[in-house]
């Protein structure tokens, strides 16, 4: 019998073995942080301090009294210099807190007994400490963690998928902390009553598949399911039916089906939080592509440039040709203009690729030669929907279902004429949000 897997869906080239065995490295301390007060989905925080001001690493920098929210705090030590906008990594400015270091080093130690912890002081230790969706959404984790009155949840999935080509910090923080990722699983599981946990992981990664089964031991509330490698199997969609064999319908949530799904790195922020009193400060980041020097898996501090990672690369391959940075991998990364920009909560990789920027931006005529509906894990149009979007044919846009679109760019990665399908349904749905903004301010 074939693995657990879901329909449609493609195999595109990993690259994974570029950094899939490397250790995790401790990033060099940085000297400088830019930390955005919206580096999550929902609302921003407001700034806590000003110019001048002294801080502590770990102590709170940004907050605000907003359910969907997670608060931000200084990732090093050091004296606030400037509180401003600046670029970030997911293409817009944000404001944001710039803190000189002192280079002073604080060490993060403790235990926590589960046993004693009540579900809402979880809760609350997760909202405190900042913690979001470390597999790139990075939506606020407390908030999943509090699923409406009369709203049963009876499993924790974790995703330890990472099908995003080039990417491994998540693979590496299963082979490298098992012990962590299963124990902030309890505690997730603690927090919503959940009587099963579950471990999705890819079989493209014997090492990390291994190291939590033997973490989860004998305990007989948590398995390990083994899934096809496949693109998007780490969609939260795709992971439910994959390794539960339930449907999502369409608008509707992971908690409409039982389930709350979280990323393996969330489970050690947990952790971290609950044992160390740590607040989601640094974050495992791959670092790789055709156009590093020395690709690797680092821990850097938030906050950090992008062009501070590199560097610690060995910088780039040849600096005189062109490049493309992504804030994550190749399917749904985020291009980047400047690599001033800081890594965020959400960065799980910085891909570097020595491609020819102008030529891949080039597209042809649709051949309607339908693959990109054959591979579409959502069941969707994406050749109506990509033309719809580019026109601004709202109606028909929202009629063929673009918002059910999860983005996952398996539609521009198979089609023969290189049209940047996922890019126009990005379009299409920001467009019908300002319409249907001026709509209701219109009255
Ligand atoms: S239309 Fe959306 S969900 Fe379907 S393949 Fe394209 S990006 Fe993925
Ligand atoms: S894969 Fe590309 S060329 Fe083929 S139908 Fe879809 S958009 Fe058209």
């Amino acid at each position: 019998m074939g693995l657990k897997t879901f329909e449609r869906g493609i195999h595109p080239s990993y690259y994974k073995e570029l950094t899939a065995s490397m250790r995790v490295e401790k990033g060099l301390h940085p000297k400088t942080v830019i930390i955005p007060l919206g580096q999550h989905a929902g609302t921003p925080c407001e700034p806590l301090v000003k110019k001048g001001d002294i801080v502590e690493e770990g102590q709170k920098i940004g907050d605000v009294k907003a359910f969907v929210s997670a608060p931000v705090h200084a990732s090093i030590s050091g004296k606030v210099k400037d509180v401003d906008f600046y670029q970030t990594p997911v293409g817009m400015k944000a404001l944001s807190v710039v803190i000189e270091g002192d280079s002073s080093v604080k060490e993060w130690t403790g235990t926590a007994d589960l046993a004693a912890l009540s579900p809402e002081a979880i809760r609350e230790a997760v909202r405190e400490a900042g913690i979001v969706g470390m597999g790139g959404a990075a939506f606020p984790t407390s908030v999943k963690l509090a699923p409406p009155k009369g709203r049963a949840i009876d499993t924790v999935l974790l995703n330890g998928c990472e099908c995003e080509p080039f990417l491994s910090s998540d693979h590496r923080v299963m082979a490298e902390e098992p012990d962590k990722v299963i124990w902030g699983l309890r505690a997730l599981m603690k927090a919503v009553g959940a009587q099963n946990g579950i471990v999705g992981v890819e079989d493209n990664k014997p090492d990390a598949l291994e190291a939590v089964k033997r973490a989860a031991g004998a305990d007989s509330a948590i398995k390990i399911c083994v899934l096809e490698t496949k693109y998007p199997q780490g969609a939260e969609k795709m992971l439910i039916k994959a390794a539960l064999g339930r449907k999502v319908p369409l608008g509707k949530l992971p908690l409409d089906a039982g389930v709350v799904v979280n990323n393996v790195g969330t489970a050690v922020a947990v952790f971290e939080a609950l044992n160390y009193k740590k607040p989601l400060i640094e974050r495992v980041v791959t670092v790789s592509g055709d156009g590093i020097m020395e690709p690797k898996n680092l821990k850097v501090r938030l906050g950090v440039t992008f062009e501070e990672v590199i560097a610690q690369c060995g910088g780039l391959k040849d600096a005189s040709k062109e490049v493309e940075v992504l804030n994550g991998g190749p399917m749904m990364g985020i291009a980047q203009t400047t690599i001033a920009v800081p890594v965020v909560k959400g960065t799980s990789g910085i891909t570097v690729l020595s491609q020819d920027a102008a030529a891949a931006l080039k597209y042809n005529p649709c051949i309607r030669c339908a693959r990109c509906v054959e591979a579409c894990p959502m069941g969707l149009m994406p050749y109506k929907l990509g033309d719809q979007g580019r026109t601004g044919m709202i109606n028909e846009f929202k009629e063929w279902g673009g918002f059910a679109c999860i983005e996952c760019g398996c539609c521009s990665y198979v089609c023969p004429a290189r049209r940047p399908l996922v890019q126009w349904i990005r379009v299409g749905k920001a467009k019908s949000r300002r319409e249907e903004k001026l709509a209701v301010k219109a009255g």
